[in-house]
């Protein structure tokens, strides 16, 4: 019988647990401020921001939100990063991607101040994950993880092949599961767009974690029975519904389905974690920047 795991309650009982970490800075006179930046009117993009608010709101970290004029010139969005970097009542925050195009991501990135990087791209916390010594897992490696503990999947020794090689999903869980740690001592082959005969690697594999962005490229035949498959994948295609899309995942489910001994949907597998990992991270840099012990 294959286990369909439930990222929503995983990610219920993490939220759960931060509101007891969110109390204990608070008696102590710091509570966690999160603020997201918005450049641009993306719909999707505006959508996950409310969500993120939505998220603080349920767990009592104070959410604050920056609009920037999407055709303004990159100093704007330069200027209110500052502005966070020296407000100590903002402990996290993130600038949501994508950005306007004249806007170069990178040179974002760089002038987040890396103790309030809640997302965990300042390139000193990429070195930190990849050392070893992380300050913040990014949100949906870290989710992943989490949804395989929720599963009492040990990854010592277990041969994961990740799909897809981005720096926001594919290779900081690389990274992780590489890690000489009790969540990691895994043997992890990470594959792209140029890898040779992807099912083979799939089929090698004890888990498989997809993050490709191309819907239903995993199926059935690629898998052997028994594999874990989480699917971070979250693709729009036409359907017919009341808003002319579903959402699918990177991988055909219901093919997976038949040979995985566990697997996420999508909607409700991954999805709910990343936002849950992103209050983690908040709580994480306020204890941190007001020095003050919570369980985490
Ligand atoms: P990117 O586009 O940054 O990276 C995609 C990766 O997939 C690249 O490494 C690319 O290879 C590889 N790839 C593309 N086509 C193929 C193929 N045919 N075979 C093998 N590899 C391929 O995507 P992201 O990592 O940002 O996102 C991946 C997916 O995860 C998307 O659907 C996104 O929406 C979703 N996502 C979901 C999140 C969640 O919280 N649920 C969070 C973040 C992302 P190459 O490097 O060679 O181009």
């Amino acid at each position: 019988m294959t286990e369909i795991i439930d990222g929503n309650a995983v990610a219920q009982d993490i939220r759960d647990e931060l509101t007891d970490s969110i109390e204990t800075l608070a008696d102590d006179g710091a509570r966690p401020g999160l603020a997201t930046v918005l450049m641009g009117d993306d719909p999707a993009s505006q959508t996950y921001v409310n969500m993120k608010q939505r998220d603080c709101e349920e767990v009592g970290i104070e959410s604050h939100h920056v609009d920037v004029d999407g055709d303004a010139p990159p100093q704007v969005l330069f200027d209110t990063i500052a502005d966070l970097n020296d407000d100590p009542e903002i402990h996290g925050y993130i600038v949501q991607a994508p950005v306007p195009d004249h806007v170069d991501y990178r040179d974002v990135i760089r002038r987040v101040d890396p103790t309030k990087d809640v997302d965990g791209f300042h390139p000193e916390n990429v070195g930190r994950l990849v050392a070893g010594d992380a300050r913040f897992r990014p949100c949906t490696p870290h989710g992943v993880q989490k949804l395989l503990e929720s599963i009492d999947v040990d990854t010592e020794g277990k041969d994961v092949t990740i799909v897809g090689r981005s720096d926001i999903v594919g290779k900081p869980l690389a990274n992780l599961l590489l890690q000489k740690a009790d969540d990691g001592n895994a043997t992890v082959t990470v594959c792209h767009s140029r890898t040779n005969d992807l099912g083979a690697k799939t089929r090698n594999a004890d888990i498989v974690v997809a993050a490709v962005g191309v819907p239903e490229l995993v199926d059935g035949s690629m898998l052997t029975a028994g594999t874990v498959v989480i699917d971070v994948g979250v693709n729009r295609v036409d359907a017919d519904t009341d808003k002319g899309y579903e959402l699918v995942g990177d991988v055909e489910f219901e093919s997976a389905k038949e040979k995985a001994s566990a697997i996420t949907p999508v909607p409700g597998g991954v999805g709910p974690m990343t936002r849950a990992m992103l209050l983690y991270n908040t709580v994480k840099a306020a204890s941190m920047q007001e020095d003050v012990a919570v369980d985490l």
